[in-house]
């Protein structure tokens, strides 16, 4: 990536299309993230930019936005390929990542929770309808829109899975589950289930389940599967966040039995 990026000050703006590219927004390990207006409707966007000699980096995650079409995923509207960058023009969350959120307004109540984890199952388990594994999710990787409304992104390690298991090993360690750490073949959905438990948690408790000095005693504490929910939790919010972070992948339901499961339907006209 180089020269391209380093050129370009936060201040400089130019026309790709119909879209005039304004400030960055934000940097990702294949290029910049950009606002960008849509010149005629005015709208604004993201758009990231990427090296085209990095396009191999980001040809799964334009395949995969561009097969998703669910209301709590950036929708992709439009890629611009120069022959020097990639332009990825998407849906723009101003509301920041949910990582951010936490750390600004400190954990969720458990029923403040509720509406926004709800929607990270929706839009996760579309995912996995779609035959389309994410791979890391995490909460920097989970943006609001205005409503506060949740939007998964970064779809760049994102995986078409069929029957057989999956074998690259890859995520963002604190979110990424023991089959992973143990170099087995895996299944895709299930490593996906993990990571929304570890947000659940995060959520809850503004924390990560599992915590280590390195690497190594991170993924000794991953293996174990041992950690600690606080009291103040509910019994069934206990029982959620054990049955997410099973480090027995078989027994680690699927995103859709966790969508009909007590605390995430307490509240709800299903309850
Ligand atoms: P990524 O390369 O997808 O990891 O994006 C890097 C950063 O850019 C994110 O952490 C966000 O802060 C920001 N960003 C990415 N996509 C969007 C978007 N659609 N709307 C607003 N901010 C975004």
């Amino acid at each position: 990536m180089a020269d391209f990026f380093e050129d370009t000050s936060a201040n400089v703006e130019w026309h790709i299309g119909s879209y005039r590219i304004l400030n960055g927004i934000g940097k990702g390990s294949f290029g910049e993230v950009r606002l960008a207006r849509h010149i005629m409707t005015s709208t604004e966007v993201a758009v990231k930019i990427v090296n085209y000699e990095d396009y191999a980096d980001v040809a799964e995650e334009i395949y995969s936005l561009q097969e998703l079409n669910h209301p709590n995923i950036t929708t992709l509207f439009e890629v611009i390929n120069t022959h020097q960058q990639v332009y990825m023009f998407m849906e723009y969350a101003p509301e920041g990542t949910l990582h951010e959120y936490i750390r600004k307004c400190g954990p969720f109540s458990e029923k403040k929770a509720r509406a926004p984890f709800r929607q990270i199952l929706s839009a996760v388990h579309y995912c996995h309808q779609k035959n389309i594994v994410h791979r890391d999710i995490k909460p920097e990787n989970i943006l609001l829109d205005m409503g506060l409304n949740i939007k998964l992104a970064d779809f760049g390690l994102s995986e078409v899975f069929m029957e057989e298991k999956l074998t690259t090993v890859c995520g963002t360690n604190p979110y990424m589950a023991p089959e992973l750490f143990r170099l087995e073949p895996y299944e895709g959905p299930k490593v996906d289930v993990w990571s929304v438990g570890i947000v659940l948690y995060k959520m809850l408790t503004g924390v990560l389940p599992f915590v280590g000095k390195n690497l190594e005693e991170l993924t000794e504490y991953i293996l174990s599967g041992v950690f600690f929910i606080p009291y103040s939790l509910s019994v069934p919010c206990h029982k959620l966040l054990q049955k997410m972070i099973n480090i027995d992948a078989g027994r680690r339901p699927t995103l859709g039995i966790i969508m009909q499961d007590r605390w995430v339907n307490t509240g709800s006209q299903r309850s």
